[in-house]
């Protein structure tokens, strides 16, 4: 178990191109997480703070709303988000949140894998990291783990899912 206290306190600014910044506080770690969550975070979102839109492939998102009132935005349309509410962004879906109030919007976020994601999607979200930038073969680097363990599994040309 983990203290209100003990656990890390990450600060985005930013995030996914929105205005302000958010501050992220994983709740469980890697090990505890295991393969079919990616995040379970509390999410404090400040007056004036905004997560931009961004959408998630290969992974669903939940959002449960502690506390604060905010304007969630589900593949573009706006909802108002209070305390007790529950939104899910499916696989392949987009969302966002905002903070227009006066005190901060605080949610849990839960992240979980195991959907499917093309392969130009995992390009995508790798390209850049520093690891892909100093090996000129990370595209095959990346074909070989996908082949080579058996928690992945090819369900068509170009597209990989996590085995359940
Ligand atoms: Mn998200």
């Amino acid at each position: 178990m983990t203290r209100e206290g003990e656990r890390e306190i990450v600060k985005v600014e930013k995030p996914s191109g929105g205005e302000g910044y958010i501050l992220k506080e994983a709740l469980l770690g890697a090990e505890e997480l295991g393969a079919h969550c990616k995040m379970f975070s509390k999410v404090t979102l400040p007056p004036h703070s905004e997560l931009g839109h961004h959408e998630h492939h290969g992974e669903t998102e939940t959002y449960y709303i502690l506390s604060g009132e905010g304007i969630y935005e589900d593949n573009g349309t706006k909802i108002p988000a209070k305390p007790g509410d529950v939104f899910f962004c499916k696989d392949g879906d987009g969302h966002g949140i905002r903070n227009d109030g006066e005190e901060d919007v605080v949610f849990a976020a839960l992240s979980s894998i195991g959907g499917e994601a093309r392969l130009s999607d995992i390009y995508a979200e790798i390209d850049g990291h520093k690891k892909a930038v100093s090996n000129p073969h990370w595209k095959d680097k990346v074909r070989q783990v996908l082949q080579m363990y058996s928690s992945f599994y090819s369900r068509e040309r170009g597209v990989w899912a996590i085995a359940a």
